[in-house]
């Protein structure tokens, strides 16, 4: 499985969070509610945000 948790930072408010790369749930901000993660069968969109760091484990 190519399941894994990513880093991403939020491109409105610049929060960063981690979150699970094949989420079947839309994952939003922390802190600004923008909405970072879309599911896609697979693995989730980035919206509003970009891949900080992956983590492989
Ligand atoms: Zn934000």
């Amino acid at each position: 499985m190519a399941t894994k948790f990513i880093k991403i930072k939020c491109m409105k408010c610049g929060n960063s969070q981690v979150a699970f790369s094949h989420t079947n749930k839309d994952i939003r901000c922390q802190k600004c509610d923008a909405l970072l993660l879309q599911p896609k069968g697979g693995k989730a969109h980035l919206v509003d945000a970009e891949i900080e760091e992956e983590y492989n484990d």
